[in-house]
């Protein structure tokens, strides 16, 4: 008896969970067959962006345009590699005119989204897709999706960006006054990249070599961002989506690189507890600092307006401590 009343939940607890894992995709199926009729906020173009760094370069592009909207999806302090997607996130992604994404596992949850025809009809822009080189997560046999921490791979992207912007504005007939602007925001934009990039450049030539090594008591969301700038780097974890506990001897690694090269800063990302970098200074005496990947941002920050390029210069001040005194 006890048997069969077993068997007879776990039928329908099977149930449960299949029409529970259906009935979103079912949802998603509705919202995008029906198309898109209307507006939701009156604008000409609606842009929708899954995370900060593709928010912030349109927000560039368009700055000073009011026929421009643009909604972010992971809203700031969220997590961004586990973010589950709202029926309201659906229906912005349906009635869009442009998706911009990052890629990889930086927002995968936007999946399901692009394989209902977002990207088919052109209505989509992959922020990895405009790069030129992916680096690989080692160990994980996956690209690393955080382009934007390298300032020039922000430049390909701006550029790649604009043309799909200007075709937008084009598909609109929106005219020249509009597309002006774009080309204008781009160039400037452009510009204080190159000024960024240049910074650090000389920044980090003003860093000796045997301090050009970033030790991480956390996630690492910046392989694009030391390749560029000529910094290694030993992390506890290898890429940003871990959550849980580190190996034990990848904490040791850390300790001992630290130690090795007698760092005095062991740095944690932006939005973690540094609970392990806390730890490791802890254990070393070495100081802790937060580097920002810009991958999101704090409610805070995101309401005091901060940008990519503000936080990126937060970057710049806080490595400036490494560099060589004059
Ligand atoms: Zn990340």
């Amino acid at each position: 008896m006890i048997g069969q009343i077993n068997k007879m939940n776990h039928a329908a607890i099977k149930k449960l969970v299949i029409f529970l894992v259906l009935c979103p995709v079912l949802l998603f199926s509705c919202v995008f067959s029906g198309g898109c009729t209307t507006r939701a906020d009156g604008k000409d173009v609606n842009i929708v962006a899954t995370v900060f760094p593709a928010y912030d370069i349109i927000r560039e592009l368009t700055a000073g345009i009011p026929e421009f909207s643009i909604r972010l999806l992971l809203r700031p302090g969220t997590e961004s590699h586990t973010y589950d997607p709202s029926v309201n996130d659906a229906v912005a992604i349906s009635e869009c005119d442009l998706l911009v994404y990052a890629g990889g596992d930086a927002d995968t949850w936007v999946g399901k989204f692009l394989s209902s025809g977002v990207s088919d009809q052109g209505r989509s822009f992959e922020l990895m897709s405009a790069v030129n080189e992916k680096l690989m997560i080692e160990g994980e046999d996956e690209e690393d999706p955080h382009v934007w921490t390298d300032p020039q791979n922000v430049i390909l992207i701006a550029s790649a960006l604009r043309e799909k912007l200007l075709s937008v504005v084009g598909g609109k007939g929106l005219g020249n006054a509009v597309s002006d602007k774009i080309i204008a925001n781009s160039d400037r934009f452009i510009g204080e990249l190159e000024a960024l990039d240049n910074e650090f450049a000389s920044l980090s030539a003003r860093i000796s070599a045997e301090k050009r090594l970033l030790a991480f008591g956390d996630r690492f969301p910046f392989r694009y961002f030391c390749k560029r700038y000529g910094f290694s780097a030993c992390a506890v974890f290898p890429g940003c989506a871990e959550e849980s506990e580190p190996a034990a001897s990848d904490v040791k690694k850390v300790i001992d690189a630290i130690r090795e090269n007698e760092l005095d800063t062991v740095f944690y990302v932006e939005l973690s507890s540094h609970r392990i970098a806390d730890a490791i200074a802890a254990e070393t005496g070495c100081k802790t600092a937060c580097l920002h990947s810009c991958h999101n941002l704090s409610k805070e920050d995101f309401d005091a307006g901060e940008t990519y390029l503000s936080l990126m210069r937060r970057n710049l001040e806080t490595l400036s401590r490494l560099a060589v005194k004059d």
